[in-house]
């Protein structure tokens, strides 16, 4: 079985096909038809993978699904993981849909996946950036939905190409992300609960604040982070907060931002994949071998690097 053939036959598979691939990822990752599989669905990315976090209870499932019925509104596609917090050190298993999201079954277009968070890799386990890939060459839109306590909100970074922080009316997250030192990794911002009225707008104004404060953004030049109010419960907001991840995809796809953007999330994993697996040995060889063995990832993909990495050892 090539390759290709199979990532068509995914693709025309659809949903039962994808829970398949995803049941095999888990059970023999390194297998090489799982690593063709992988390389296949690398090289034909369709997604703009978006990137949901925020505290407990700020109200992330709820846009999740308000983000997704806007999506399915103009007929596009959206695979959404959902790290479940609550299951750490069960070994990155794939939880079925124990998700509080709420989809209907029978649309095809939907496609959701709850994953155990993990320690290592921060709060994203190695195979989500697998399953990432598979689902980023399936759909149209990838929603990774993560709880931000601490580190998750810079692991988020490392798989999403854009980041979508959610903040809380009334409860001083504003200041607290600016102290957590995370205020670098939003590409936008949701004041979610909008129909809180004057605290949502204290809080978008305190948000606003923090973000003048910060110099040194990298691309603080050409993009300058929105912070939107958003009620997913009145449905106000959503609109606008989807043409803003629609304009942020369009900057990162300018200038090649995106390719650079991915090429560094696949080196970064590679490294921590190879760390998880081999602990600082590992990382040790890894940086005896002459440059461009693995971590050229121009020239191969992470899980053909992650492959040859194996052999070499
Ligand atoms: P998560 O823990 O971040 O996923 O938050 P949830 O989506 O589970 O929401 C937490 C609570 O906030 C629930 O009781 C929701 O009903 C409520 N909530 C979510 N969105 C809104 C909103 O737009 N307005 C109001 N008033 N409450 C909301």
């Amino acid at each position: 079985m090539t390759a290709g053939k199979s990532l068509a036959e995914l693709r025309a598979g659809g949903k039962p096909a994808l829970a398949r691939a995803l049941a095999r990822l888990e059970s023999s990752p390194d297998d090489a038809g799982m690593t063709a599989l992988l390389d296949a669905a690398y090289v034909t990315p369709t997604a703009q993978v978006i990137g949901l976090t925020g505290p407990p209870g700020v109200g992330k499932s709820t846009l999740a699904g308000a983000l997704i019925q806007a999506y399915r509104r103009v007929g596009k596609t959206v695979a959404v993981i959902a790290i479940d917090p609550s299951s750490k050190r069960s070994g990155g298993a794939l939880l079925g849909d124990r998700t509080r999201l709420r989809t209907d079954p029978d649309d095809n277009g939907i496609f959701v996946r709850s994953m155990a968070a993990r320690d290592q890799l921060g709060g994203l386990a190695e195979i989500t950036y697998a399953a990432m890939v598979l689902m980023r060459a399936l759909y149209d839109v990838v929603l990774i939905e993560t709880v931000g306590v601490g580190q998750s909100e810079t692991d988020i970074a490392l798989a999403a190409d854009t980041v979508l922080f959610c903040v809380q009316p009334g409860s001083g997250d504003a200041l607290q992300f600016m102290k957590a030192g995370i205020v670098e990794i939003p590409d936008i911002i949701a004041v979610t609960k909008g129909d809180l009225g004057r605290a949502a707008t204290r809080a978008q104004a305190d948000v606003k604040g923090a973000l003048g404060l910060t110099e040194g953004r990298q691309d603080a030049a050409d993009w300058s982070v929105p912070v939107l109010i958003v009620s997913a419960n009145a449905a106000e907001g959503v609109d606008k907060l989807v043409a803003a991840i629609g304009e942020h995809a369009a900057w990162l796809g300018a200038d090649g931002r995106l390719s650079v953007k991915r090429a560094a999330q696949a080196g970064a994993w590679t490294q921590a994949a190879i760390k998880e697996r081999w602990g600082r040995e590992g990382l040790r060889r890894l940086s005896h071998l002459s440059s461009g063995s693995v971590t050229d990832l121009t020239r191969e993909t992470p899980f053909q690097a992650l492959a040859g990495f194996a052999r070499q050892l």
